[in-house]
C-alpha cells in the first residue's frame, strides 16, 4: 500500500512478508509515448522506424498499416494532422526534439477523456520549479511541446502542459527497449535505493510488473533503483541530483565502502599497496575529499571523477570480441581500482561473457580466473544488487558451466598421470551438490523477468494503492 512519511513523502511498503520472486503489484501506464529527448520511432510500437514509412494522415513515422491505424498513434493522428509545421524525418539516426510533444500530448488527451486517471496523478512531483531554474532545458520543452502542440491547434493551458512534461520528466519509465517512456500511477511511489529490492518490468500492452528480488518483511519499503547499480558513489549521486533532484541517502550511499562492496574503491597511487584503500571521507557530500586509508594522501571529488572518465573511455575504445584488450587493460587497471570497484566489475562481467562461449577450449588455469571473475562479480552483486536478478543470473550460470568445466579437466589430468580421480566420492558428491545450487540460484535469477501474460497477474497482487492524508 501507498503510506506517506514525513521527509519523503508517498511511499510503496509491504503490508505482509514476502518472499523472494513474488509479484507485489502490476500497474497500468496511465500515459506511454516515445523517449522525450530520443531517435524517431514508430508512434504505434515505439520501435525505430523503417525509413520513408510515413502515416498517411499526419506524416510521422510509422512501420507500416497496422502501425498507421493502430491504437495509441490513433489517439494523436488528427491533432498531428494538423499541424503547420512538418518536421523533418529524413535523419532517423539523429535526435528529433519535437518528439518531446508525443508523450505529453498522451497524457493531456488522458487527463480530458480520463480525468480519474489524471487525478491519480496528483499526489506525483513535477519539479517544475527546479526544472525551470535551468533555462536551457525549459526552453526547449517550451518550443518542442508547448509551442508545437499551439501549432496543432490544441488550447491546453500552459500549466497544465507544462504539469504533464514534469510528471512525465520526473517519474515515467522506459520502456519498448529504451525508445519509450511511460508513467504508472501506483508504481510511481517506489522509491529509489542503490542496493533495491525489488525489480520492475515494463510490458508492450502498458502494464508493468513490480517483483521482490529478496525477502522484504511487512513494514519494509519497496525499492526500485532508478538507474543503473553497477555504477560508483559520484557518478550515480550526479545523475540522482540532475534528473531526479535529491540527494539519496540509501545505505550504501551512507558507507564510503558501499556496504563493503568497494564498488567505488581507488588504490592508492601514493603507497601503491594493495591494501592502501581510497575512499570518500564522506559519501553524501559531493565535495568531499577523498583519503588513502594508509598514507592518508587527500585527492579531491573531481580527480576520482576523472580517473574514471578516463578509464571509462578507454574502455569503450577497446574492441569488445577481443579477450587478449580486455585482459590487459583489466591487468593495467587493476592497479589503479580496487577489484570489485564499478568498472572492474563492468570488466570482469563482459570478459565472462567473452569466455562463456568457449569455456571448453579453455586451459585448466584460465578456468579458474574465469571462476574468480564470476565469484567476484556475484560477491559484490550480493552487496549492491542483491536478490534475483537477471545479470546475476547469466554470471552464475557461466560460473555453473566454468567449475564443471574445471572438473572435467582436471579429472583428464589425473587420468595422464595415472593417478586415481581427483576426489573421493564423498568430494565428488559436494561438487555436484553445490553445482546444482548455483545452478538452481542462476535460474531463478532468470526468472525475475517475467515473460508471461501481464494480464493474469491480478491474482497475485499483494498490494493496493491506498492514500494516507
Ligand atoms: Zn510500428
Ligand atoms: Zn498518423
Ligand atoms: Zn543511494
Ligand atoms: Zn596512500
Amino acid at each position: 500500500m501507498v503510506e506517506k512519511r514525513e521527509g519523503v513523502g508517498r511511499i510503496l511498503v509491504a503490508t505482509r512478508d514476502i518472499d523472494p520472486l513474488e509479484l507485489i503489484l502490476w500497474d497500468n501506464a496511465a500515459a506511454m509515448g516515445p523517449r522525450m529527448g530520443g531517435k524517431p520511432v514508430c508512434l504505434q510500437c515505439l520501435k525505430p522506424p523503417k525509413p520513408g514509412k510515413l502515416c498517411g494522415t499526419c506524416g510521422w513515422p510509422v512501420c507500416d498499416e497496422k502501425c498507421e491505424t493502430g491504437y495509441s498513434h490513433k489517439i494523436e493522428c488528427d491533432i498531428l494532422a494538423k499541424s503547420i509545421e512538418k518536421p523533418d524525418f529524413s535523419k532517423l539516426d539523429d535526435v528529433l526534439e519535437v518528439y518531446r510533444c508525443i508523450a505529453p500530448l498522451r497524457l493531456l488527451l488522458v487527463k480530458n477523456k480520463f480525468p480519474e486517471i489524471w487525478e491519480r496523478l496528483s499526489y506525483l512531483m513535477d519539479h517544475n520549479e527546479d526544472r525551470v531554474k535551468d533555462p536551457e532545458l525549459w526552453n526547449l520543452y517550451q518550443d518542442n511541446v508547448n509551442k508545437y502542440l499551439k501549432v496543432c491547434g490544441q488550447e491546453f493551458c500552459d500549466e497544465d502542459v507544462d504539469r504533464a512534461v514534469g510528471l512525465l520528466w520526473t517519474n515515467s519509465f522506459a520502456c519498448a527497449s529504451g525508445g519509450g517512456q511511460a508513467i504508472f500511477p501506483t508504481f510511481s511511489f517506489a522509491s529509489h535505493s542503490c542496493k533495491p529490492n525489488c525489480a520492475h518490468s515494463v510490458f508492450p500492452n502498458k502494464t508493468l510488473a513490480l517483483q521482490a528480488k529478496e525477502k522484504i518483511k511487512a513494514g519494509e519499503e519497496f525499492t526500485i533503483s532508478y538507474i543503473s547499480t553497477l555504477q560508483g558513489l559520484l557518478k550515480r549521486r550526479s545523475k540522482l541530483r540532475d534528473k531526479w533532484f535529491f540527494e539519496c541517502t540509501c545505505a550504501r550511499c551512507q558507507d564510503a565502502t558501499e556496504c563493503g562492496s568497494h564498488a567505488s574503491t581507488l588504490l592508492c597511487q601514493v603507497c601503491k599497496s594493495p591494501d592502501a584503500l581510497v575512499t570518500s571521507t564522506n559519501p553524501i557530500d559531493p565535495k568531499a575529499e577523498w583519503n588513502c586509508s594508509k598514507c592518508q594522501q587527500k585527492t579531491n571529488p573531481e580527480e576520482i571523477n576523472a580517473i574514471e572518465n578516463r578509464v571509462a573511455e578507454q574502455m569503450q575504445k577497446l574492441a569488445p570480441s577481443s579477450m587478449a584488450e580486455f585482459e590487459s587493460f583489466h591487468e593495467d587497471v587493476a592497479l589503479e581500482l580496487h577489484p570489485s570497484h564499478y568498472l572492474m566489475l563492468l570488466l570482469k562481467r563482459h570478459l565472462i561473457a567473452l569466455y562463456s562461449s568457449c569455456l571448453s577450449s579453455l586451459e585448466l588455469e584460465d578456468l579458474e580466473r574465469v571462476e574468480s571473475y564470476c565469484k567476484c562479480v556475484d560477491d559484490a552483486y550480493n552487496i549492491i544488487d542483491p536478490g534475483y536478478q537477471k545479470d546475476r543470473g547469466s554470471v552464475l550460470r557461466t560460473m555453473c558451466e566454468t567449475i564443471v568445466s574445471i572438473y572435467k579437466v582436471k579429472k583428464m589430468i589425473a587420468k595422464k598421470r595415472l593417478a586415481d580421480g581427483v576426489d573421493n566420492e564423498e568430494q565428488f558428491k559436494k561438487r555436484v551438490q553445490d553445482c546444482c545450487e548455483v545452478f538452481q540460484e542462476a535460474q531463478k535469477c532468470l526468472f525475475v523477468r517475467v515473460k508471461k501474460d501481464p494480464n493474469d497477474f491480478s491474482k497475485f497482487a499483494v498490494v493496493q494503492r491506498r492514500d494516507v492524508e
